[in-house]
């Protein structure tokens, strides 16, 4: 199987191409500023390019379908020309009020293009845009997102924040060349920070290896003895512990909004570097139905550890998927009272 690609997602007009509005026309076509440029930086450094472009136009009647295609063989020669080659391009060709699953910030043209390209590494991928709607859309598939000024958004009426705020695609391709995209930009040792698909890979390989693999996820927001004790228990349940770690927009979804204290990359950094953790597996956002399922999926395990609280393996949400893949189930011994909420509480209260 192919490595999962990095993909920067671009959105077209005001991105690309200056926005003179339901851009259609060869004529009509002004790339930003230096954004060949931009792209073959990109490129260089080992990202795929997706264009991704809603284009209500056409169910407006304003221009056609072949309007578009022509635009984009247009586009794409230019590009080629500078040594640029679009992995491919998707857009949408719905009214804004279909409810079409194409649409960003729907998710369905990252589905599309997966579909064209293969496995994509949507967590180490990007979305750059100038429409909170793409934002929207990188969010809702669990990417990194660029918003650039425009005319579109103000910053103090943004519903949801990007990860960077930036002037134009030239000045993402620079920070990207900084080394400033999420996982990269530490100088924390991450090989064993890997994601799903990574995980069934090497899985695989183990279990043919006769190796005994175990499985065990959570939140792991600000790491404590508990865990610590919790993880060297999970590790004697087989040779290699795989630990999946829920993405940030999961935590929020089931802690609340102040949740979770560390983001992601971190905890998974602190994670990495305990001695009886094998592998850190990056987990699907919240958008996925249940994100755990996945790294049971990818790496069958012979068992699947659950804390104290979560009671017999028969009461598990994984319960179905552990009898599926002959899973079984090993629940903590409680031993200690540590806990984050009660370490944070205990921080709040302190003078
Ligand atoms: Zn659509």
């Amino acid at each position: 199987m192919a490595a999962p690609k990095r993909v920067v997602f671009l959105d077209r007009d005001g991105t690309i191409n200056l926005d003179h509005g339901y851009v259609h026309r060869i004529s009509d076509w002004e790339f930003t500023q230096r954004a060949p440029e931009a792209l073959r930086a990109l490129q260089k450094e080992g990202w795929s390019l997706v264009v991704v472009s809603n284009q209500a136009g056409i169910a407006d009647g304003r221009f056609s379908k072949d309007d578009v295609d022509i635009l984009h063989g247009y586009m794409k020669s230019l590009l080629q020309k500078t040594g640029v080659y679009l992995d491919t391009i998707v857009y949408c060709p719905h009214h804004r009020e279909a409810g079409c699953a194409c649409r960003k910030p729907e998710i369905g043209l990252a589905r599309k293009a997966e579909e064209i390209i293969g496995p994509i590494d949507y967590k180490r991928s990007w979305v750059i845009g100038d429409k909170e709607s793409d934002i929207g859309f990188g969010k809702n598939i669990g990417a990194q997102t660029a918003l650039i000024r425009s005319p579109y958004w103000q910053p103090e009426s943004l519903k949801i924040q990007p990860d960077m705020i930036i002037e134009s695609l030239l000045e993402f391709s620079e920070k990207m060349a900084n080394g400033e995209s999420k996982f990269d930009r530490y100088n924390w040792r991450n090989e064993k920070i890997i994601t799903s698909a990574e995980a069934a890979e090497i899985a695989a390989e183990l279990r043919g290896m006769g190796r005994r693999l175990v499985t065990t996820n959570g939140s792991f927001d600000l790491i404590h003895a508990g865990h610590l004790d919790q993880l060297e228990e999970a590790r004697k349940q087989g040779d290699v512990l795989f630990v999946g770690v829920n993405a940030d927009n999961a935590v929020t979804a089931a802690k609340g909004p102040s949740r979770p204290l560390i983001p992601e990359e971190a905890r998974c950094a602190m994670l990495a570097a305990l001695i009886c953790v094998d592998y850190v597996v990056t987990m699907p956002g919240s958008y996925s139905e249940e994100p755990m399922l996945s790294l049971l999926e990818s790496v069958k395990p012979h068992v699947q550890v659950n804390g104290p609280d979560y009671g017999e393996p028969t009461t598990w949400v994984e319960w179905a998927t552990m009898q599926k893949f002959g899973i079984k189930g090993h629940t903590i011994v409680k031993r200690n009272n540590f806990s984050t909420s009660e370490i944070v509480k205990n921080i709040r209260s302190t003078k």
